[in-house]
């Protein structure tokens, strides 16, 4: 098979790339290794006020406007509720987005190969795994947007993801509360080291989760889910069901990675380490990577030649991250209850509050290129 872009792994970063290179003409081919798009979903999907604005994500599969954040401390006590004035974040019902997504790329004209997992490259083919056997395929550029342990990046020497967090989540149906839609965050190492335990309930859904650095849950990932979800805060009058929809995988923290393309190809989304280190939060990074890459991409395409692919610099990218790699490194060291606890203190005074809701309503998104 011979394409002008093999696209590996139709996340949210590989549909929305994929589109956008079809939209402009160029033969794509989307391979993704899971034989459904609705199965091991990876995220809450929170997207934040500035992503609702700048991109045209289907209505029917967001739900009910969140403007309220409530912080917890170690023991739950003493909370601090911040709340916006304008509509800040919509979690959406991932599994039909993505099949909307995959809709759009596929009414564009990519062609979408599920169940097909990339599986290396030799010479000048790239190898695919799929349902019919093996196969090659001889493509002028290949897009990793295989996640945050891309093979892709491996396989085109570019830079990898070193510093990840793990993180692990159940979802329920909920009937509608008193409360407003609400994002709940509990700091509290032992549950959610160097980052957050949350639950989030909008009224239709119910996201409880923990995510940390895998090393440092006092007995792993599962057993602080397990504990979470037994005291979660947010939820009053609602029972956890028997069955769960359960989501998890790695964050990459450490910022936009610095070689993330290469005349071969480039990265994006997860793969390109494009996640707010301080936030965690993807989907924003991986919407607007996506388009940056898919307009070099196109230029190179029509120009015949690699030369654009410079543009698509990560170290330009990161610079602009320094501020929220400093935070980062100060949520990895909040390591005991008293930390947690002293960090509050800070959080109740108006400049705790105000720098707070700057982080969690703030304008900020991915830097545009
Ligand atoms: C538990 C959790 C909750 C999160 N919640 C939020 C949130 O609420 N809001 C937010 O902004 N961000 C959130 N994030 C981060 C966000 O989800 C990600 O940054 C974003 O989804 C990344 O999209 P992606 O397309 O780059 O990667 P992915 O969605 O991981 O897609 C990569 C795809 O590549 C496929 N793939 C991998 N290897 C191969 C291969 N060899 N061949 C073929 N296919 C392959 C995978 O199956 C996968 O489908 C969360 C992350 C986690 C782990």
């Amino acid at each position: 098979m011979i394409v002008d872009v093999l696209v590996v792994g139709a996340g949210l970063a590989g549909l929305h790339t994929a589109t956008l290179l079809a939209q402009h003409g160029h033969d794509v081919l989307l391979v993704e290794r899971r034989p459904t798009l609705t199965g091991a979903i990876r995220t809450t999907g929170i997207f934040v006020r500035r992503t609702l604005d700048d991109f045209a994500l289907p209505a029917e599969c967001l739900g009910p406007p969140i403007r309220r954040v409530v912080l917890y401390p170690p023991g739950l006590r003493r909370q601090v509720a911040l709340v916006s004035a304008r509509d800040e974040y919509r979690v959406a019902d991932m599994a039909p987005l993505y099949v909307a997504a995959a809709r759009a790329a596929a009414d564009a004209g990519v062609r979408i190969a599920l169940g097909t997992r990339y599986a290396g490259r030799r010479a000048d083919c790239f190898l695919l795994a799929g349902r019919d056997g093996p196969t090659k395929v001889r493509a002028r550029f290949v897009v990793g947007a295989d996640g945050a342990r891309s093979r892709v990046a491996r396989d085109l020497a570019l830079d990898r993801n070193r510093h990840l967090l793990v993180g692990a989540e159940e979802v329920f149906r909920i009937p509608v509360g008193e409360e407003p839609p609400t994002f709940h965050c509990v700091l509290e190492p032992s549950l959610a080291p160097g980052y957050l335990a949350w639950v989030v309930n909008d009224g239709r859904h119910a996201h409880v989760g923990v995510a940390g650095y895998a090393d440092r849950f006092p007995d792993g990932l599962r057993r602080a889910l397990e504990r979470f979800s037994a005291s979660a805060p947010g939820l009053p009058g609602v029972d956890r069901p028997e069955q769960v929809e359960r989501r998890g995988g790695p964050i990459p923290v450490g910022g936009v990675l610095r070689r993330i393309s290469c005349a071969d190809g480039l990265l994006v989304g997860d793969a390109a380490g494009a996640v707010s280190p301080l936030t965690a939060g993807g989907l924003d990074p991986c919407l607007r990577l996506s388009e940056l890459a898919a307009a070099v991409l196109d230029e190179a395409l029509r120009a015949g030649h690699p030369e654009a692919l410079t543009h698509y610099d990560g170290a330009a990218l990161r610079a602009r991250f320094r501020g929220r790699l400093m935070l980062r490194r100060g949520l990895a060291q909040v390591r005991t209850p008293a930390v947690a606890a002293a960090a509050f203190t800070l959080l109740r005074t108006p400049f705790g509050r105000a720098a707070a809701s700057r982080v969690l309503f703030g304008d900020g998104s991915f830097p545009s290129p």
